[in-house]
């Protein structure tokens, strides 16, 4: 990068705020998928001021700039794979303000999800969206892939608490949209925008979020099925009589041996499937209550065993032991291609078939596991990418893997986002008259192409 260039970046957020050495550039060029490459520079603004002057040098220079959370990202939507700056978000980490009495919290974009549920819940209060990455991801990042989470079930996702962004638009200009209201129809609704943008429409500097009052009582159940497909069904009946717990995960049985094989918690590894089902609620007995009337229809539709977390310490173990699948996949092999499909809730025992058919097929393991109160479905291919022709397999997978969403009436990604992995698919997705809306969009608000760019939006 121009020697004048970096020196004007540290003028704006100053000396510590910049990193050029190659050890720095190769730390800021991954995410949670396979891909790398180095930005040109890393920038770590502490105010949005400081956003919007990087913005404006970038504009002028033509510098592209891709911004970046934790970096936990599963489409390689943070990966520069254009170089530029790197503008990484988690200096700006403060609650500036939590509002008790109307329930909203006044965040800055880079606060860790976990940090900012650990601080509300003090006075009582819940964030719920909780991706399985909530300790190492940001507020900004969830929202800029509207990301959702085991709770997102009962409680809805990312998009559905942000009540006001601030954004650092492509000139550098800052749009506040939204307020403290609930209701609020004046004009285009530009937060929801701005939501599951990916950093390819703006900057998101900080976010004002709605809380609820914290549910007090949880009862977990582990349910054993010795096929996918009776567990998938469950999940239908379960929803069909009127209960929507707070979960309803589902587990194939690659995933659970994995976790066992991490984590040594006592997963029984001899079985086909398990749900992960809680309730929670303000009351203990309506919560007992649905757990147990839950536990009754699992008993009806083949579960083989139904365990009941005894303490709050076997609770947490259950969720330590789902939120480790991901990572415990690399004892299997060393990468993952975690795709998240989601199909119509109905559809999901066929979804699970076929997945595992064009494993067959192709020789190469596909773990499945998932948010299935959502149809929301996570295929996990494993395989090695030094290996050449595995990775071409991989893409012959992912493309068959995407063919089943879309012919049993669902979608790419229930979560994770576009990025780069799923860009080529976007048409066949969205069809022509979508795509071409969104290209519109993207020329109006980033007219240079500055932000992110090649994510989301097919050339
Ligand atoms: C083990 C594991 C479990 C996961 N579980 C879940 C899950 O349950 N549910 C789920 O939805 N996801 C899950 N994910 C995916 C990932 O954690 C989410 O997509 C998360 O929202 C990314 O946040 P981040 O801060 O790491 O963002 P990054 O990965 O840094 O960035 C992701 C995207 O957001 C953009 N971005 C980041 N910050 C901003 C900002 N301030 N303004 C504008 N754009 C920005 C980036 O440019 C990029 O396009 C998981 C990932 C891992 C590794």
């Amino acid at each position: 990068m121009d020697q004048q260039i970096v020196k004007l970046l540290k003028k704006i957020v100053g000396e510590k705020g910049v990193l050029t050495s190659p050890e720095d550039l190769a730390v800021y060029s991954y995410d949670g998928t396979f891909e790398e490459c180095n930005p040109d520079i890393v920038v770590l603004p502490e105010s949005t001021d400081q956003v919007s002057q990087v913005v404006k040098l970038a504009a002028k220079e033509r510098i592209p700039i891709v911004t970046r959370g934790m970096a936990s990202g599963l489409a390689a939507a943070s990966v520069p794979f254009s170089g530029g700056i790197a503008l990484v978000m988690t200096r700006m980490d403060k609650v500036v303000e939590l509002d008790l009495e109307n329930a909203i919290v006044h965040v800055e974009a880079g606060i860790v999800t976990a940090d900012l549920q650990t601080h509300v819940e003090k006075y009582g209060l819940f964030y719920p969206p909780d991706p399985s990455s909530i300790r190492h991801s940001t507020i900004g990042g969830n929202i800029a892939c509207n990301a959702g989470g085991p709770r997102c079930l009962k409680y809805g996702v990312t998009g559905d608490y942000v009540l006001g962004l601030t954004v650092v638009l492509a000139d550098g200009s800052i749009l506040k949209t939204g307020g403290k209201v609930i209701k609020d129809v004046v004009g285009y609704d530009l937060k929801s925008l701005f939501t599951g943008s990916e950093g390819t429409l703006g900057i998101i500097t900080e976010a004002l979020l709605k809380l609820i009052a914290k549910p007090q009582y949880a009862r977990t159940v582990l349910v054993e099925f010795s096929s996918i497909e009776d567990a998938s069904k469950t999940v239908n009946e379960i929803l069909l009589a009127g209960i929507v717990p707070a979960t309803l995960e589902l587990m194939d049985q690659t995933a659970i041996n994995c976790i066992e094989e991490a984590m040594h918690i006592g997963l029984p590894t001899d079985i086909a499937a398990f749900l992960l089902i809680e309730s929670d609620g303000v009351e203990l007995e309506t919560t007992t209550q649905e757990i147990k009337s839950i536990a009754k229809i699992c008993e009806k539709t083949g579960a083989t065993k139904i365990s009941l977390a005894k303490d709050e310490s076997e609770r947490a173990n259950l969720w330590k032991a789902r939120r480790s699948i991901s990572p415990s996949l690399a004892r299997l092999s060393p990468n993952k291609l975690g795709e998240d499909i989601t199909v119509p809730r109905s559809a999901i025992p066929e979804a699970v078939k076929r997945l595992k058919a064009i494993s067959q097929k192709y020789g190469l393991p596909i773990v499945i596991f998932g948010h299935a109160g959502d149809g929301n479905l996570h295929p996990n291919i494993l395989f090695d990418k030094r290996d050449p022709e595995q990775m071409k397999t991989v893409e012959l997978m992912v493309a068959e893997e995407f063919e089943v969403a879309l012919a049993l009436g669902g979608t790419l990604s229930g979560e994770h986002g576009v990025g780069t992995l799923k860009r080529p698919y976007m048409e066949k997705a969205l069809g022509e008259v979508s795509v071409g809306i969104q290209k519109k969009i993207k020329q109006v608000l980033d007219p240079l192409n500055i932000l992110n760019p090649g994510k989301v939006i097919p050339d």
